[in-house]
């Protein structure tokens, strides 16, 4: 059998293997505390299903516009200048795409190419160096360690700037730490971004999800030269508990969401006709939108707080407070294990299920998600401390 150069190259995602090796044990019907999981455990408001029920009835149906319907483009126009601040977003620059993870495909595929490099911050959403490989690219990741609070640097930024750099990719809050850059700290970086005419891709999924009283800032808003160079993607997944829908946004400069457009009317056209629908009643409804979103905010925190002390608490742990998003991202080195080797025998001698953190470029780190129920983090929390204990 002969595979193609980038069939051979690419590996999938470590994380949904996690998640399909923890729904085979519970199916097979052994009690697993999962923290793999990399999506809200809310189902989506019953107003937006409504909606798109609605859709299906009144026979939408059929193909759409490529790059979404008129509706919801400028809905979500109208959402990327309130928002996120970005003030002259019109709707010729938004596309919607079957998922943000083909959103930000996209993107890389329409800036980037062979010969190009892009700026990857550690610890990274698994997909990225991916996605630049499969652009014929080349990644080149800098490490943010819990040292500097999984953040990087201006400094960092500049040495690591070649005369083939073509892009950064930034995401705050962090999949997978759950880390959150100040606007002062993402100013810092987009300057060095504008000054070296490099594009910023802004990966935004988790935008709506910060805890400790912060908001969110997108670079795109800072000034019109980082509006210029600045690709911001987001969705209906994390925001409103629609994994399962696949609806990516962006945000980019017309001439580049021209081409994304292009891109994506030759690969997987128009996102699905009537959950774009579905989703345009999440933007014609602010006040049940808010309100959806509020409700699972207060769980996410309570969860959060609940199983970072509990991580604290152990003996060999060291966990960062991590302020947005649904993740904490320990420290688990002093074990002397792979994250692999940790993450695996967790699993299997103590039934809890975690991410590793080399699949996101940091070998000292698990990744817990805390998208779970209050009883599965207190069990979790009991088997990962007797575990521990063993060493
Ligand atoms: C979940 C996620 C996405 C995209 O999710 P989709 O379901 O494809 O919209 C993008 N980036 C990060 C960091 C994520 O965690």
């Amino acid at each position: 059998m002969t595979l193609s150069t980038w069939a051979k190259n690419v590996s999938p995602s470590p994380t949904l293997a996690v998640d399909t090796r923890v729904k085979e044990m519970i199916a097979a019907g052994q009690d697993i505390a999962g923290f793999g999981a990399g999506e809200p455990d809310f189902d989506t408001p019953d107003f937006i299903k409504e909606a798109c029920k609605a859709a299906l009835d009144e026979g939408k149906t059929k193909y759409a516009a490529t790059p979404g319907i008129p509706p919801l483009r400028s809905g979500l126009a109208e959402k990327f200048r309130s928002f996120n601040q970005i003030e002259t977003a019109a709707a010729n620059e938004v596309v919607v795409s079957p998922g943000g993870k083909f959103s930000l495909y996209l993107a890389i595929l329409a800036t980037c190419g062979p010969g190009d490099e892009v700026i990857i911050p550690a610890p990274y959403w698994v997909s990225y160096p991916e996605m630049v490989k499969l652009a014929g690219a080349t990644p080149k990741i800098i490490m943010a360690g819990d040292d500097q609070g999984f953040k990087i640097t201006p400094e960092q930024l500049k040495d690591a700037v070649t005369p083939r750099t073509r892009m950064l990719i930034l995401n705050s809050p962090s999949n997978p730490t759950g880390a959150v850059y100040s606007r002062e700290e993402l100013e810092a970086v987009m300057e060095v971004v504008v000054s070296n005419g490099i594009y910023a891709m802004s990966d935004e999924i988790y935008e709506y999800l910060y805890y400790d009283g912060l908001k969110h800032d997108s670079p795109a808003s800072f000034s019109k030269e980082a509006a210029d160079l600045t690709i911001t993607v987001s969705g209906f997944s994390k925001t409103f508990s629609m994994t399962g829908w696949r609806l990516g946004v962006l945000h980019a400069p017309a001439a580049i969401a021209k081409a994304i457009s292009s891109l994506q009317s030759q690969t997987s056209s128009n996102a699905t006709t009537f959950a774009q629908w579905g989703a345009l009643a999440a933007l014609e409804h602010p006040e049940k939108a808010r309100a959806a979103i509020d409700e699972m905010l207060v769980a996410f925190d309570r969860r959060r707080l609940f199983l970072l002390e509990g991580l604290q608490a152990i003996a060999g742990v060291s966990c960062l407070r991590a302020q947005g998003a649904f993740y904490l991202f320990p420290n688990v080195s002093s074990f002397g294990l792979t994250s692999d080797d940790f993450a695996a025998r967790l699993l299997e001698e103590s039934r809890v299920a975690v991410v590793p953190g080399s699949g996101f470029g940091a070998d000292a780190y698990i990744r817990l998600s805390y998208a779970t129920s209050d009883a599965i983090i207190e069990k979790g929390i009991n088997r990962l401390t007797e575990f521990c204990g063993r060493f």
